[in-house]
């Protein structure tokens, strides 16, 4: 018989990790399935001497906060495989490894998920397969000579200044970790609305480094240490790779965007009275560039892209993606009933996809917190809502009829089903009497009729059987639960 699962998380990085932690602490069954290894991508996807960008403090992962002498270090990898490994091992998460979900699609009532080993169904899916998906390589790269070799970032092992068009920030103001502003003064929380635009999205993290107990990398710096800054790449002509005059343009980009962050914290300081940082703009970097190499006379052997990533989402086959490839969610909610998201750059804020904001996110997206039942309404335009229990974007309502926003995203919805223990309770209390009764029918000899005798418990029964679908918690279909609880108008 095919396997069948209530609740499948695809990905056994920190946001299904953190998924599994919620999941575990409410009891709820599932399993997390996983292409490789507990922490793939940290595993295989990262160079040799990688050390965590964000301070050890802010490794906030449910049940993993970061809690030894080090807080304002930065781990190197093998460390975080570890904690990743312990952290899995701590709750016995029912990771399932060397396990790829090659597609997903639906099922008569779920998900039926497409495994190298047969196929899988699953009630509910929580899709948390990474925020860095697919490396992306520029237009051009497919002109660069064939005996040029050509590399991603995450396949390069050994260490060397590797950029892109990006923002930088110090990596240290009076004081304090740049991570530590960005957290202490909200940046971190921004949610995307806050956006410029959705391709804001791709815009890479700040540009600095772990290494040597945390340092400033930027262009100025890599300027510095003899590496030869250049504008964009525009293609290749033979053995001539050349590059557009724009060096200036992107460095200003990324001091402008300093700006706007050293302009946000001195907001949140002066809203909560302290002192905001100062700091000195150094001046801007003007460097002559050069608008061409050539691959023979300037030795270029290998090329290493380090162009950002894009989300691949290809194998979920349900259009809930925008045109940029993310998913479109609200809170990790899809318009598809019992289809999640986890770990989504900037899903619910800035720090949904690093290890300081994954476990909150998680927190919230508690659907999974039995005996509370949440599906999503997929569009809230005027919607009424009746129900007892009534949990609205995570604002629990004890009474009926709760008027939505209107609006286009949708709204999540969660029955919390505390109700219907009573439901069962009572049940169990008649069919109790129901027994007590006709042994003393028995015992008296009065017991004539059986099917007198049956009527009262069978009668019961049928109320037991409405109880269990009223108790279903996860078992059950969400859907049909939200659409006989509730009425719209
Ligand atoms: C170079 C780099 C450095 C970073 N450094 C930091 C840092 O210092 N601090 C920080 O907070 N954040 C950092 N991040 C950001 C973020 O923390 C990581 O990208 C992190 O790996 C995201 O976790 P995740 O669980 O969402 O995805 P992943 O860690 O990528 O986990 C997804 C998992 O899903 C599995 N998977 C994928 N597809 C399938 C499938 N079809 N079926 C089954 N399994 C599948 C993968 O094998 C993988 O294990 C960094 C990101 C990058 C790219």
């Amino acid at each position: 018989m095919e396997r069948s699962v209530n609740v499948a998380v695809i990905g056994g990085g920190q946001a299904g990790l953190a998924t599994s932690w919620y999941l575990s602490q409410a009891k709820v069954d599932h399993v997390v399935l996983e292409s490789g290894r507990v922490a793939e991508t940290w595993r295989s996807r990262r160079w040799v001497s990688f050390h965590v960008v964000t301070p050890n403090r802010f490794v906030q992962l449910p049940g993993a906060e970061y809690d030894a002498p080090d807080p304002d270090g930065f781990m190197p990898l093998a460390q975080l495989i570890d904690h990743f490994q312990s952290w899995a091992d701590s709750f016995d998460a029912p990771v399932e490894g060397n396990t790829t979900v090659k597609t997903l699609e639906a099922d008569h009532d779920g998900f039926r998920l497409a495994l190298p080993s047969g196929s899988f169904k699953a009630r509910t899916v929580v899709v948390a397969t990474g925020a860095y998906q697919r490396p992306h390589r520029p237009a051009g790269a497919e002109s660069l000579p064939h005996d040029v070799v050509q590399i991603l970032a995450e396949e390069y092992s050994n260490p060397a200044a590797l950029c892109g068009r990006c923002v930088w920030i110090p990596r240290r103001l009076e004081g304090h970790d740049l991570v530590w502003w960005m957290v202490e003064s909200g940046f971190m929380d921004r949610t995307p609305d806050k956006l410029p635009s959705p391709g804001a999205r791709l815009l890479g993290n700040p540009q600095a480094t772990g290494h040597d107990g945390g340092r400033d990398l930027h262009f100025r710096v890599l300027h510095e240490m003899g590496v030869e800054l250049l504008g964009r790449y525009g293609g290749a002509d033979g053995s001539k790779l050349r590059f557009a005059d724009d060096l200036a343009a992107s460095v200003d980009f990324g001091d402008a965007r300093l700006v706007d962050l050293l302009k946000f914290v001195e907001a949140s300081c002066t809203a909560k009275g302290t002192t905001a940082p100062t700091f000195e703009m150094p001046p801007p970097l003007r460097i002559k560039t050069r608008a061409e190499l050539d691959i023979a006379k300037d030795g270029i052997g290998t090329v290493i892209w380090t162009s950002g990533y894009r989300p691949d989402y290809g194998w979920v086959k349900f259009p809930v993606f925008d045109g940029m490839g993310f998913p479109i969610q609200v809170d990790g909610c899809t318009t598809v009933p019992g289809l999640y998201f986890m770990g989504v750059h900037w899903m619910r804020k800035n720090k949904s996809s690093i290890l300081y904001g994954v476990g909150e996110d998680a927190e919230t997206r508690t659907f999974w917190g039995a005996p509370v039942l949440r599906g999503l309404i997929p569009r809230s335009d005027g919607l009424t809502l009746r129900a007892r229990h009534v949990m609205v974007n995570n604002s629990f309502q004890t009474l009926a009829d709760v008027r939505l926003k209107p609006g286009g995203h949708g709204a999540l919805v969660d029955v919390a089903l505390r109700s219907s223990y009573f439901v069962s309770a009572f049940i169990t209390l008649w069919l109790g009497l129901a027994i007590v009764f006709n042994l003393f029918l028995l015992v008296t000899g009065h017991f004539q009729d059986l099917r007198f005798a049956l009527a009262f418990p069978i009668f019961g029964f049928g109320l037991l059987a409405l109880g269990r679908l009223l108790c279903f918690a996860d078992r059950s279909s969400l859907l049909d639960f939200v659409r006989m609880v509730l009425s719209t108008e």
